[in-house]
């Protein structure tokens, strides 16, 4: 049975090991297939695909793409698409320099609550302002003492409602797709299982999304509980989406499924990677 990864992160976005360092652990994991799926960014493809490559691993071109739906912030991975396309590049940049700016007004609510110096802090985990993310801030805040884990930064100040969370200035779900599918890819909906949704807008979503030309959603992942893989199982089928899977690894503090130890799908589904 082919092992496939078809989402994680690195130090291009929020991840905390390099493209190479990430190549290195999907070889030594013996992945057959795999994707480095950055948040909004195409920066760290380059190397991950050379490296990958040296290794006899089936590199797949991958991105995560941060939209709001429903007032809600839903995450769009884009597969196998060109990583040179003006349009998805394009795209992806205007989402990055509101990064930059929410990056700004996070450090100010942290100062207002006397958390002095987090915008210098996050900065140190991250290769430019634009891609500056909430885990860079939670990073900073742990390495510095002020919470002892990465989930208790975003329970008591980077979650909705908490004092230094700022919401993200990010595409809408057509966009993503548009952008995903003009530039030759399949638009996936990640770890579907953690929206918020009510059963209603989850109904919605997945409708809306189909009709945008949206393919595939994500039914196992470490983002998810093992009992949501037969349930997103049962919504694949359904709906009659693609099934994909991915670790969502960012590197070693925050390892609840490593890169290349997915668990295999259910079964009577059909793998987005054979549509590649
Ligand atoms: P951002 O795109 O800047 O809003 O940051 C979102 C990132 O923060 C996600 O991709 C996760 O890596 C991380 N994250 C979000 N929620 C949590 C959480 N509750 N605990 C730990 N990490 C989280
Ligand atoms: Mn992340
Ligand atoms: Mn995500
Ligand atoms: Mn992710």
């Amino acid at each position: 049975m082919l092992n496939v990864d078809l989402h994680c992160h690195s130090t291009a976005s929020d991840g905390a090991l390099s493209p190479e360092e990430m190549a290195t652990i999907a070889k030594t994991n013996n992945v057959d297939i795999w994707s480095l799926t950055d948040h909004d960014v195409l920066s760290g493809q380059e190397a991950a695909m050379s490296k990958a490559k040296e290794y006899g691993i089936n590199f797949i071109t991958g991105v995560e793409i941060s939209t709001v739906w429903g007032g809600r912030t839903l995450h769009i991975v884009g597969l196998n698409f060109d990583h040179n396309n003006e349009l998805i590049l394009k795209g992806l940049e205007g989402i990055r320099k509101g990064r930059a700016t929410r990056a700004r007004d996070i450090a100010s609510r942290f100062d207002s609550i006397g958390i002095t110096g987090t915008f210098e802090g996050a900065m140190r985990y991250a290769d430019k302002e634009e891609n500056l993310s909430r885990t860079h801030f939670a990073r900073h805040l742990v390495n510095t003492g002020v919470c002892s884990q990465m989930q208790e930064v975003f329970d008591r100040y980077l979650t909705v409602g908490k004092p230094a969370y700022v919401a993200g200035n990010w595409a809408t779900l057509e966009e993503a797709v548009t952008w995903i599918t003009e530039s030759g890819g399949i638009a996936v909906i990640v770890h579907p299982g953690r929206y918020k949704y009510t059963t209603e807008e989850y109904v919605n979503l997945f409708n809306e999304f189909k009709d945008l030309g949206g393919r595939a959603i994500e039914v196992v992942t470490g983002s998810h509980f093992p009992s949501q893989y037969e349930e997103y199982a049962f919504v694949a089928k359904k709906y009659g989406f693609l099934a994909s899977c991915g670790s969502d690894y960012h590197g070693l503090e925050k390892n609840s499924m490593m890169l290349g130890e997915v668990p295999p799908l259910p079964k009577g589904l059909d793998p987005v990677w054979e549509h590649f």
